[in-house]
Protein backbone atom coordinates (compact mmCIF):
# COMPACT_ATOMS: atom_id res chain seq x y z
CA UNK A 1 0.00 0.00 0.00
CA UNK A 2 1.79 3.43 -0.67
CA UNK A 3 0.40 6.28 1.30
CA UNK A 4 -1.18 6.13 4.68
CA UNK A 5 -4.48 7.99 4.20
CA UNK A 6 -8.04 7.28 4.17
CA UNK A 7 -7.56 5.16 0.91
CA UNK A 8 -4.58 3.13 1.79
CA UNK A 9 -5.97 2.32 5.31
CA UNK A 10 -9.29 1.56 4.10
CA UNK A 11 -7.90 -0.83 1.38
CA UNK A 12 -5.08 -1.99 3.98
CA UNK A 13 -7.67 -3.09 6.19
CA UNK A 14 -9.82 -5.01 3.11
CA UNK A 15 -6.87 -6.37 2.05
CA UNK A 16 -5.72 -7.81 5.49
CA UNK A 17 -9.30 -9.35 5.83
CA UNK A 18 -8.98 -10.81 2.48
CA UNK A 19 -5.29 -12.69 3.85
CA UNK A 20 -2.90 -10.42 2.21
CA UNK A 21 0.45 -10.12 4.13
CA UNK A 22 0.08 -5.85 3.49
CA UNK A 23 2.82 -3.31 4.05
CA UNK A 24 1.78 0.27 4.53
CA UNK A 25 4.26 3.10 3.59
CA UNK A 26 3.96 6.81 3.95
CA UNK A 27 6.30 9.00 2.77
CA UNK A 28 5.55 11.68 6.28
CA UNK A 29 4.00 10.36 9.19
CA UNK A 30 0.66 9.09 7.71
CA UNK A 31 -2.82 10.61 7.42
CA UNK A 32 -2.33 13.44 4.80
CA UNK A 33 -4.97 15.70 3.85
CA UNK A 34 -7.49 13.12 5.13
CA UNK A 35 -6.10 14.01 8.97
CA UNK A 36 -6.07 17.95 8.02
CA UNK A 37 -9.90 17.34 6.89
CA UNK A 38 -13.35 18.15 7.81
CA UNK A 39 -14.27 14.71 8.39
CA UNK A 40 -17.43 15.16 6.77
CA UNK A 41 -18.44 11.68 5.18
CA UNK A 42 -21.69 11.89 2.68
CA UNK A 43 -24.06 9.00 3.48
CA UNK A 44 -27.35 8.36 3.30
CA UNK A 45 -29.88 5.96 2.12
CA UNK A 46 -31.44 5.71 6.07
CA UNK A 47 -28.54 5.54 8.14
CA UNK A 48 -28.67 5.40 11.92
CA UNK A 49 -27.92 9.11 12.00
CA UNK A 50 -30.47 9.83 9.87
CA UNK A 51 -33.25 7.94 11.99
CA UNK A 52 -31.67 9.43 14.89
CA UNK A 53 -32.60 12.78 13.51
CA UNK A 54 -36.17 11.68 12.05
CA UNK A 55 -34.82 12.22 8.55
CA UNK A 56 -36.43 9.80 6.07
CA UNK A 57 -34.18 8.82 2.97
CA UNK A 58 -33.57 6.05 0.71
CA UNK A 59 -30.60 4.62 -1.69
CA UNK A 60 -33.05 5.90 -4.65
CA UNK A 61 -33.41 9.44 -3.37
CA UNK A 62 -29.51 9.64 -2.94
CA UNK A 63 -28.64 8.14 -6.12
CA UNK A 64 -31.16 10.86 -7.70
CA UNK A 65 -29.50 13.70 -6.13
CA UNK A 66 -25.59 12.90 -6.75
CA UNK A 67 -26.39 11.12 -10.44
CA UNK A 68 -27.50 15.41 -10.82
CA UNK A 69 -24.32 16.31 -8.58
CA UNK A 70 -21.67 14.86 -9.73
CA UNK A 71 -21.85 14.57 -13.53
CA UNK A 72 -19.28 12.19 -15.52
CA UNK A 73 -17.06 12.19 -12.43
CA UNK A 74 -17.72 8.12 -11.23
CA UNK A 75 -19.81 6.04 -13.53
CA UNK A 76 -23.03 4.96 -12.99
CA UNK A 77 -22.72 1.62 -11.89
CA UNK A 78 -20.38 3.11 -9.48
CA UNK A 79 -22.29 5.93 -7.97
CA UNK A 80 -25.28 3.20 -8.06
CA UNK A 81 -23.08 0.67 -5.50
CA UNK A 82 -21.48 3.72 -3.28
CA UNK A 83 -25.64 4.40 -2.71
CA UNK A 84 -26.86 1.13 -2.16
CA UNK A 85 -23.72 0.69 -0.33
CA UNK A 86 -24.03 4.00 2.05
CA UNK A 87 -25.34 2.27 4.84
CA UNK A 88 -23.23 -0.33 5.61
CA UNK A 89 -20.43 2.12 4.96
CA UNK A 90 -21.01 4.08 7.91
CA UNK A 91 -22.13 0.78 9.92
CA UNK A 92 -18.45 -0.34 8.69
CA UNK A 93 -16.60 2.97 10.16
CA UNK A 94 -18.57 3.07 13.26
CA UNK A 95 -17.64 -0.49 14.47
CA UNK A 96 -14.14 0.57 13.92
CA UNK A 97 -14.81 3.15 16.65
CA UNK A 98 -15.23 6.27 14.46
CA UNK A 99 -18.42 8.04 16.06
CA UNK A 100 -21.01 9.64 14.55
CA UNK A 101 -23.92 11.23 15.51
CA UNK A 102 -27.81 12.33 14.58
CA UNK A 103 -27.52 15.99 15.67
CA UNK A 104 -29.39 17.66 13.05
CA UNK A 105 -27.96 21.17 12.00
CA UNK A 106 -30.91 23.35 11.74
CA UNK A 107 -29.35 25.55 9.36
CA UNK A 108 -27.74 25.25 6.11
CA UNK A 109 -23.49 25.80 6.16
CA UNK A 110 -20.50 24.11 5.12
CA UNK A 111 -19.36 23.03 8.19
CA UNK A 112 -21.66 22.60 11.40
CA UNK A 113 -20.43 23.98 14.82
CA UNK A 114 -19.82 21.24 17.49
CA UNK A 115 -22.87 21.00 18.85
CA UNK A 116 -24.52 19.81 15.06
CA UNK A 117 -22.75 16.65 13.49
CA UNK A 118 -25.63 15.86 10.49
CA UNK A 119 -26.13 18.14 7.70
CA UNK A 120 -27.12 19.41 4.65
CA UNK A 121 -23.56 19.32 3.19
CA UNK A 122 -24.58 19.54 -0.76
CA UNK A 123 -26.97 21.48 -3.21
CA UNK A 124 -29.56 18.77 -1.98
CA UNK A 125 -32.46 21.50 -1.03
CA UNK A 126 -31.35 23.86 -3.80
CA UNK A 127 -33.32 25.12 -6.39
CA UNK A 128 -33.61 22.39 -9.42
CA UNK A 129 -32.28 19.81 -6.97
CA UNK A 130 -35.35 19.27 -4.26
CA UNK A 131 -37.76 18.47 -7.31
CA UNK A 132 -34.94 15.99 -8.81
CA UNK A 133 -35.37 13.64 -5.36
CA UNK A 134 -36.55 14.08 -1.92
CA UNK A 135 -33.36 16.05 0.13
CA UNK A 136 -31.98 14.34 3.20
CA UNK A 137 -29.54 15.65 5.29
CA UNK A 138 -25.78 13.58 4.12
CA UNK A 139 -23.28 15.35 5.53
CA UNK A 140 -22.12 12.69 8.31
CA UNK A 141 -19.23 15.04 10.10
CA UNK A 142 -17.20 12.88 12.03
CA UNK A 143 -17.61 13.27 16.04
CA UNK A 144 -15.12 15.74 17.02
CA UNK A 145 -13.83 19.20 18.13
CA UNK A 146 -12.71 21.33 15.54
CA UNK A 147 -12.35 19.99 12.03
CA UNK A 148 -12.77 16.23 12.87
CA UNK A 149 -10.53 14.35 10.01
CA UNK A 150 -7.94 13.97 12.70
CA UNK A 151 -10.59 11.17 14.39
CA UNK A 152 -11.58 9.96 11.39
CA UNK A 153 -7.69 9.30 10.64
CA UNK A 154 -7.07 7.82 14.41
CA UNK A 155 -9.57 5.38 13.99
CA UNK A 156 -8.54 4.16 10.83
CA UNK A 157 -4.60 4.19 11.68
CA UNK A 158 -4.75 2.30 14.77
CA UNK A 159 -7.18 -0.09 13.42
CA UNK A 160 -4.75 -0.76 10.40
CA UNK A 161 -2.07 -1.23 13.04
CA UNK A 162 -4.26 -3.87 15.10
CA UNK A 163 -5.22 -5.81 12.23
CA UNK A 164 -1.54 -6.64 12.03
CA UNK A 165 -0.70 -4.78 8.98
CA UNK A 166 3.58 -3.28 9.02
CA UNK A 167 3.55 0.41 8.48
CA UNK A 168 6.46 2.04 7.57
CA UNK A 169 6.61 5.67 8.19
CA UNK A 170 9.03 8.19 6.64
CA UNK A 171 9.49 5.76 3.64
CA UNK A 172 9.03 7.24 0.40
CA UNK A 173 8.01 4.61 -2.91
CA UNK A 174 10.14 5.95 -5.51
CA UNK A 175 9.49 3.11 -8.88
CA UNK A 176 7.49 0.52 -8.98
CA UNK A 177 9.94 -2.14 -10.43
CA UNK A 178 8.59 -4.96 -13.29
CA UNK A 179 10.03 -8.27 -14.47
CA UNK A 180 10.08 -8.50 -18.46
CA UNK A 181 6.30 -9.21 -18.53
CA UNK A 182 5.44 -5.82 -17.33
CA UNK A 183 4.26 -7.23 -14.02
CA UNK A 184 4.79 -5.23 -10.79
CA UNK A 185 7.38 -7.20 -8.89
CA UNK A 186 8.94 -4.70 -6.31
CA UNK A 187 8.46 -0.81 -5.04
CA UNK A 188 11.84 0.76 -4.48
CA UNK A 189 11.42 3.55 -1.88
CA UNK A 190 13.87 5.77 0.09
CA UNK A 191 13.39 5.80 4.01
CA UNK A 192 14.24 7.42 6.88
CA UNK A 193 14.43 3.89 8.94
CA UNK A 194 17.70 4.43 11.11
CA UNK A 195 18.44 7.58 10.20
CA UNK A 196 19.44 9.63 13.46
CA UNK A 197 16.63 10.48 15.70
CA UNK A 198 16.74 14.09 15.42
CA UNK A 199 16.37 13.60 12.10
CA UNK A 200 13.53 11.66 12.16
CA UNK A 201 11.93 14.18 14.86
CA UNK A 202 13.05 16.99 12.70
CA UNK A 203 11.31 15.56 9.55
CA UNK A 204 8.21 14.53 11.06
CA UNK A 205 8.02 18.03 12.60
CA UNK A 206 8.84 19.80 9.84
CA UNK A 207 5.66 17.66 7.57
CA UNK A 208 3.40 18.06 10.31
CA UNK A 209 3.61 21.76 10.32
CA UNK A 210 3.95 22.25 6.54
CA UNK A 211 0.87 20.47 6.86
CA UNK A 212 -1.00 22.48 8.68
CA UNK A 213 -0.73 25.61 9.49
CA UNK A 214 1.50 25.40 6.26
CA UNK A 215 -1.93 24.95 4.53
CA UNK A 216 -2.67 28.39 4.78
CA UNK A 217 0.65 30.13 4.84
CA UNK A 218 2.45 28.96 1.59
CA UNK A 219 5.50 30.31 1.93
CA UNK A 220 5.99 29.07 5.73
CA UNK A 221 5.12 25.32 3.58
CA UNK A 222 7.86 25.94 1.33
CA UNK A 223 10.21 26.59 3.80
CA UNK A 224 9.45 23.49 5.89
CA UNK A 225 8.80 21.30 2.68
CA UNK A 226 12.61 22.13 1.27
CA UNK A 227 13.77 21.34 4.92
CA UNK A 228 12.14 17.64 4.77
CA UNK A 229 13.91 16.98 1.14
CA UNK A 230 16.97 18.33 2.62
CA UNK A 231 16.75 15.68 5.33
CA UNK A 232 15.72 12.92 2.84
CA UNK A 233 18.33 13.53 0.17
CA UNK A 234 21.03 13.57 2.49
CA UNK A 235 20.19 11.03 5.21
CA UNK A 236 17.49 8.37 3.56
CA UNK A 237 18.46 4.96 2.35
CA UNK A 238 17.45 2.94 -0.33
CA UNK A 239 14.94 -0.12 0.28
CA UNK A 240 13.49 -2.64 -1.95
CA UNK A 241 9.98 -4.20 -1.31
CA UNK A 242 9.26 -7.14 -3.06
CA UNK A 243 5.88 -7.87 -3.87
CA UNK A 244 3.48 -11.25 -3.88
CA UNK A 245 0.07 -10.08 -4.75
CA UNK A 246 -0.47 -6.22 -5.26
CA UNK A 247 0.63 -2.96 -5.01
CA UNK A 248 -2.32 0.06 -4.36
CA UNK A 249 -1.58 3.30 -5.13
CA UNK A 250 -2.96 5.66 -2.36
CA UNK A 251 -0.88 8.44 -2.60
CA UNK A 252 -2.91 11.37 -2.73
CA UNK A 253 -3.58 14.05 -5.60
CA UNK A 254 -1.25 16.50 -7.92
CA UNK A 255 -2.73 19.80 -6.66
CA UNK A 256 1.11 20.53 -4.63
CA UNK A 257 2.64 19.93 -8.34
CA UNK A 258 2.61 23.62 -10.21
CA UNK A 259 3.95 21.85 -13.60
CA UNK A 260 1.05 18.53 -13.60
CA UNK A 261 -1.50 21.36 -12.65
CA UNK A 262 -0.59 23.74 -15.12
CA UNK A 263 -0.74 21.09 -17.92
CA UNK A 264 -3.86 18.90 -16.78
CA UNK A 265 -5.67 21.84 -15.07
CA UNK A 266 -4.77 25.70 -15.53
CA UNK A 267 -7.39 27.40 -14.99
CA UNK A 268 -7.24 26.30 -11.64
CA UNK A 269 -3.88 27.30 -11.05
CA UNK A 270 -4.59 30.75 -8.98
CA UNK A 271 -6.46 28.71 -6.06
CA UNK A 272 -5.12 27.90 -2.56
CA UNK A 273 -3.90 24.35 -3.36
CA UNK A 274 -5.91 22.50 -0.37
CA UNK A 275 -3.69 19.53 0.43
CA UNK A 276 -0.37 18.37 1.86
CA UNK A 277 3.04 18.84 -0.06
CA UNK A 278 2.53 15.15 -0.55
CA UNK A 279 0.26 15.74 -2.98
CA UNK A 280 2.90 15.66 -5.20
CA UNK A 281 1.13 13.40 -8.36
CA UNK A 282 4.04 10.91 -7.10
CA UNK A 283 1.22 8.10 -6.89
CA UNK A 284 -0.15 8.69 -10.32
CA UNK A 285 3.38 8.68 -12.44
CA UNK A 286 4.18 5.85 -10.53
CA UNK A 287 1.17 3.99 -11.71
CA UNK A 288 1.48 5.76 -15.29
CA UNK A 289 5.27 4.89 -15.63
CA UNK A 290 3.70 1.16 -14.65
CA UNK A 291 1.28 0.83 -17.70
CA UNK A 292 -1.86 2.48 -15.54
CA UNK A 293 -3.54 4.88 -17.76
CA UNK A 294 -4.80 8.00 -15.79
CA UNK A 295 -8.27 9.68 -16.77
CA UNK A 296 -10.50 12.92 -15.22
CA UNK A 297 -6.86 15.10 -14.36
CA UNK A 298 -8.30 17.97 -15.48
CA UNK A 299 -11.33 17.35 -12.99
CA UNK A 300 -10.41 19.56 -9.94
CA UNK A 301 -12.67 20.70 -6.73
CA UNK A 302 -12.86 23.99 -6.12
CA UNK A 303 -14.06 25.32 -2.88
CA UNK A 304 -15.69 28.59 -2.88
CA UNK A 305 -17.84 28.48 0.90
CA UNK A 306 -19.22 30.93 1.22
CA UNK A 307 -21.23 30.00 5.17
CA UNK A 308 -21.27 29.72 7.39
CA UNK A 309 -22.26 31.74 8.74
CA UNK A 310 -25.54 31.11 6.60
CA UNK A 311 -27.34 34.58 5.76
CA UNK A 312 -24.57 34.92 3.17
CA UNK A 313 -26.83 32.32 1.40
CA UNK A 314 -29.19 35.34 0.71
CA UNK A 315 -26.28 37.52 -0.86
CA UNK A 316 -25.77 37.33 -4.83
CA UNK A 317 -22.39 36.17 -6.03
CA UNK A 318 -21.60 38.16 -9.16
CA UNK A 319 -18.38 37.85 -11.57
CA UNK A 320 -16.50 41.05 -12.49
CA UNK A 321 -19.83 41.85 -15.34
CA UNK A 322 -22.57 42.07 -12.51
CA UNK A 323 -23.62 38.79 -13.72
CA UNK A 324 -25.07 36.10 -11.14
CA UNK A 325 -22.39 33.33 -11.24
CA UNK A 326 -24.60 30.51 -9.23
CA UNK A 327 -27.53 30.02 -7.06
CA UNK A 328 -25.54 30.49 -3.56
CA UNK A 329 -27.12 27.60 -1.68
CA UNK A 330 -25.57 25.14 -4.05
CA UNK A 331 -22.33 22.88 -3.10
CA UNK A 332 -19.65 25.42 -2.16
CA UNK A 333 -17.63 23.00 -4.82
CA UNK A 334 -20.25 23.77 -7.55
CA UNK A 335 -19.86 27.41 -6.73
CA UNK A 336 -16.14 27.39 -7.09
CA UNK A 337 -16.48 25.26 -10.38
CA UNK A 338 -19.11 27.61 -12.06
CA UNK A 339 -16.54 30.71 -11.03
CA UNK A 340 -13.18 29.08 -12.59
CA UNK A 341 -15.18 27.67 -15.38
CA UNK A 342 -17.50 30.14 -16.43
CA UNK A 343 -16.19 33.46 -14.69
CA UNK A 344 -12.55 34.29 -14.54
CA UNK A 345 -12.13 32.40 -10.61
CA UNK A 346 -13.53 35.94 -9.58
CA UNK A 347 -16.51 37.07 -7.90
CA UNK A 348 -17.80 39.97 -5.69
CA UNK A 349 -20.84 38.33 -2.90
CA UNK A 350 -23.07 41.48 -2.80
CA UNK A 351 -25.07 41.97 0.42
CA UNK A 352 -26.91 44.76 2.07
CA UNK A 353 -26.73 46.27 5.77
CA UNK A 354 -29.29 43.27 7.14
CA UNK A 355 -27.39 40.22 5.85
CA UNK A 356 -24.34 41.68 6.67
CA UNK A 357 -25.85 42.61 10.56
CA UNK A 358 -27.08 38.75 10.82
CA UNK A 359 -24.33 37.36 9.72
CA UNK A 360 -22.34 38.84 11.78
CA UNK A 361 -24.72 37.19 14.47
CA UNK A 362 -24.27 33.60 13.36
CA UNK A 363 -20.28 34.13 13.36
CA UNK A 364 -19.97 33.13 16.83
CA UNK A 365 -22.93 30.56 16.65
CA UNK A 366 -22.08 29.10 13.75
CA UNK A 367 -18.48 29.08 12.99
CA UNK A 368 -15.96 26.26 14.48
CA UNK A 369 -12.19 26.87 15.95
CA UNK A 370 -9.80 25.07 15.43
CA UNK A 371 -6.01 25.22 15.17
CA UNK A 372 -5.45 26.54 12.06
CA UNK A 373 -8.94 27.33 11.53
CA UNK A 374 -10.76 30.82 12.42
CA UNK A 375 -14.11 31.98 12.39
CA UNK A 376 -15.54 32.32 8.56
CA UNK A 377 -13.41 29.69 7.66
CA UNK A 378 -15.32 26.38 6.04
CA UNK A 379 -13.74 22.89 6.01
CA UNK A 380 -10.60 25.08 6.23
CA UNK A 381 -11.20 27.35 3.35
CA UNK A 382 -10.94 30.95 4.18
CA UNK A 383 -13.59 33.04 3.08
CA UNK A 384 -12.07 36.89 2.48
CA UNK A 385 -15.75 37.69 2.06
CA UNK A 386 -16.96 37.07 4.92
CA UNK A 387 -13.95 37.82 6.59
CA UNK A 388 -13.99 42.07 5.83
CA UNK A 389 -14.49 44.20 8.99
CA UNK A 390 -16.49 47.05 7.16
CA UNK A 391 -18.29 45.28 4.48
CA UNK A 392 -17.50 46.21 1.22
CA UNK A 393 -18.21 43.96 -1.93
CA UNK A 394 -14.87 42.16 -2.28
CA UNK A 395 -13.34 39.81 -4.70
CA UNK A 396 -13.90 36.82 -3.72
CA UNK A 397 -11.53 34.44 -5.13
CA UNK A 398 -11.28 30.61 -5.55
CA UNK A 399 -9.41 28.09 -4.23
CA UNK A 400 -8.42 25.13 -5.38
CA UNK A 401 -9.15 21.56 -3.77
CA UNK A 402 -7.35 18.28 -4.41
CA UNK A 403 -7.14 16.59 -7.35
CA UNK A 404 -10.02 14.28 -8.42
CA UNK A 405 -9.38 10.85 -8.04
C1 LIG B 1 -8.67 21.15 4.54
C2 LIG B 1 -9.37 19.99 3.87
C3 LIG B 1 -10.66 19.64 4.26
C4 LIG B 1 -11.30 18.55 3.66
N1 LIG B 1 -12.54 18.19 4.12
C5 LIG B 1 -13.15 17.09 3.60
C6 LIG B 1 -14.36 16.61 4.15
O1 LIG B 1 -14.85 17.12 5.17
N2 LIG B 1 -14.95 15.54 3.56
C7 LIG B 1 -14.40 14.92 2.47
O2 LIG B 1 -14.97 13.95 1.97
N3 LIG B 1 -13.23 15.35 1.94
C8 LIG B 1 -12.59 16.39 2.50
N4 LIG B 1 -11.37 16.80 2.00
C9 LIG B 1 -10.78 16.03 0.92
C10 LIG B 1 -10.23 14.74 1.52
O3 LIG B 1 -9.50 15.05 2.69
C11 LIG B 1 -9.31 13.99 0.54
O4 LIG B 1 -9.98 13.81 -0.69
C12 LIG B 1 -8.97 12.61 1.13
O5 LIG B 1 -8.45 12.74 2.43
C13 LIG B 1 -7.94 11.91 0.24
O6 LIG B 1 -7.57 10.71 0.88
P1 LIG B 1 -6.36 9.86 0.30
O7 LIG B 1 -6.17 8.70 1.20
O8 LIG B 1 -6.60 9.61 -1.15
O9 LIG B 1 -5.10 10.85 0.38
P2 LIG B 1 -4.30 11.38 1.65
O10 LIG B 1 -5.15 11.35 2.88
O11 LIG B 1 -3.67 12.67 1.28
O12 LIG B 1 -3.18 10.27 1.83
C14 LIG B 1 -2.14 10.11 0.90
C15 LIG B 1 -0.87 9.74 1.65
O13 LIG B 1 0.12 9.35 0.69
C16 LIG B 1 1.38 9.75 1.18
N5 LIG B 1 2.34 9.77 0.06
C17 LIG B 1 2.45 10.68 -0.94
N6 LIG B 1 3.45 10.32 -1.78
C18 LIG B 1 3.98 9.17 -1.29
C19 LIG B 1 5.04 8.30 -1.71
N7 LIG B 1 5.76 8.57 -2.82
N8 LIG B 1 5.33 7.21 -0.96
C20 LIG B 1 4.62 6.92 0.16
N9 LIG B 1 3.61 7.71 0.61
C21 LIG B 1 3.28 8.81 -0.12
C22 LIG B 1 1.13 11.10 1.80
O14 LIG B 1 2.14 11.42 2.76
C23 LIG B 1 -0.26 10.89 2.44
O15 LIG B 1 -0.16 10.55 3.81
C24 LIG B 1 -10.69 17.85 2.61
C25 LIG B 1 -9.38 18.19 2.22
C26 LIG B 1 -8.71 19.23 2.85
C27 LIG B 1 -7.31 19.53 2.45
Amino acid sequence: MVGFGAAGACAALEAAAAGAEVIVLDRFGGGGATALSGGVVYAGGGTPQQRAAGVPDTPDAMYGYLLAEVGDAVSPATLRRFCDGSVEMIGWLQALGVPFEGSLCPYKTSYPSNRHYLYFSGSEAAGGFRDLAPPAPRGHRVKGRGSSGKVLFAHLGRTVRHAGSRVLVQTAARRLLTDADGRVKGVECRTLAGAPPWVRRGHLLASRYAAKPGLYVPALRRVLHRWTERLEARHSRPLWIAVRRAVVLAAGGFVANRPMLREHAPAYRAGLPLSTPGDDGTGIRLGAAAGGATAKLDHVSAWRFISPPSAFLHAVLVDADGRRICDETRYGAALGQAMVTGHGGRGWLLADREILAEARRGLREQTVWSSGCRPSTCCGVPSPATRSRAWRPRPVSTPTGCGTR
